[in-house]
């Protein structure tokens, strides 16, 4: 009989620290930045809060629970055939649901060291063994990650670009991984950021699922779409694996407003091409100036950039982030990613932006 005479969670559970989602306040300021989570400063397009509007008259039905309409529209925008996409409460749950579904005790999941910490929860979660690998500068290294990989292993991440650092595996990279991997290892693909990169040699992974048995894509409407509080992400997948995920999900996972809503949303070109050429320019500029004032940042093709303070003289991460707090503005600390002395910052309007650098600019010449 077990010392303890109360449930105990079964294993795996009590070794994940819970995530710690970005902070939204800085006590005291007159005015806050919330910079912590990569959330886009322009809002969601205005259609998707009109098709909302309309979906919220009949909430006393359960949402389609194949969330049809949703799928459709990401299906047109993309070029996809709708079934084999699956719809999900954020992308979070489309990660937890590949877990739930292809992990099990004994098995392994690899992904990279500075990696998104929802993989290390999700493969905990399964009750599954996580696999960390190092990055060749500040980049998931391919060949690392082959090398990881054990009779054991079913699963492997890859946030391209990844989240907190904005680098990315070039396409050609991430097909020398999948060839790389035996047959039977499922390659998850995320993908968050996918509509902000701008470079001809990055693929989001829809060319690597439709070939093959073991790629997945995950996406959300967090990011660029807006609407990281409505929590709707999809994956697209092989036919088998859609029937598997779809055995363990909840049959009315995304609700009717979130459907309503995403649908409208991709279909709304114009706003995230307006959202992305935004993003470029600010960080760039962002990039641009915090170099000039003395700091090294991660280059990066996402919505958000690492800025690393130096490692000597006591001009801390840490110092910087209750400096910049006391002004409002709200980054991101990232310790738990491997990164103790960088803050991570969402690219913002122009006035964070330009408020951001001001700051940090009087904080290292003080
Ligand atoms: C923000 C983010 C997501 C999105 O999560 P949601 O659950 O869809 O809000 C997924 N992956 C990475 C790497 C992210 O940074």
């Amino acid at each position: 009989m077990s010392a303890i005479e109360r449930p105990q969670p079964k294993t795996g559970v009590m070794d994940i620290a819970a995530y710690v989602p970005g902070r939204e306040t800085a006590p005291g300021a007159a005015k806050v930045w919330k910079l912590s989570s990569n959330e886009t400063p322009l809002g969601p397009s205005p259609a998707a809060l009109d098709a909302m509007e309309a979906a919220r008259a009949h909430l006393e039905h359960y949402p389609d629970g194949a969330a049809t309409k949703l799928r459709e529209a990401i299906a047109e925008v993309h070029g996809l055939n709708p079934s084999n996409i699956l719809c999900s409460n954020g992308s979070d749950e489309a990660l937890g649901l590949l877990a739930q579904t292809y992990l099990a005790r004994g098995d392994e999941a690899i992904f990279t060291e500075h990696g998104f910490l929802v993989y290390r929860i999700q493969t905990l979660a399964a009750g599954a063994t996580p696999v960390v690998v190092k990055e060749k500068d500040e980049r998931a290294d391919v060949d690392a990650i082959l090398a990881a990989v054990s009779e054991r292993t079913k699963m492997v991440f890859l946030a391209n670009p990844n989240n907190p650092t904005g680098t990315y595996l070039p396409v050609d990279e991430v097909r020398r991984l999948q060839a790389g991997l035996p047959k039977h290892v499922l390659l998850v693909l995320d993908a968050a950021y996918a509509e902000y990169v701008r470079r001809n040699d990055y693929e989001a992974g829809i060319e690597l699922v439709s070939p093959s048995d073991n790629v997945v894509m995950a996406r959300t409407f967090s990011k660029i779409y807006g609407l990281a509080g409505l929590r709707i992400g999809w994956m697209y997948a092989p036919a088998h694996v859609i029937e598997a995920v779809n055995r363990v999900r909840g049959p009315f996972n995304v609700n009717a407003l979130a459907v309503a809503a995403g649908a409208a949303a991709i279909r709304d070109r114009a706003h995230v091409e307006q959202a992305a050429s935004f993003n470029e320019t600010w960080r760039v500029w962002l990039s641009k100036e915090l170099t000039k004032i003395g700091l090294r940042v991660t280059p990066s093709i996402g919505n958000f950039v690492l800025i690393h303070f130096p490692d000597n003289g006591g001009k801390t991460a840490e110092k910087a982030d209750d400096f910049l707090l006391s002004r409002g503005f709200v980054l991101r600390r990232v310790t738990a990613y491997g990164f103790p002395n960088a803050l991570r910052m969402s690219v913002g309007l122009e006035e964070a932006n330009r408020g951001v650098v001001a700051a940090l600019s009087e904080f290292m010449s003080n």
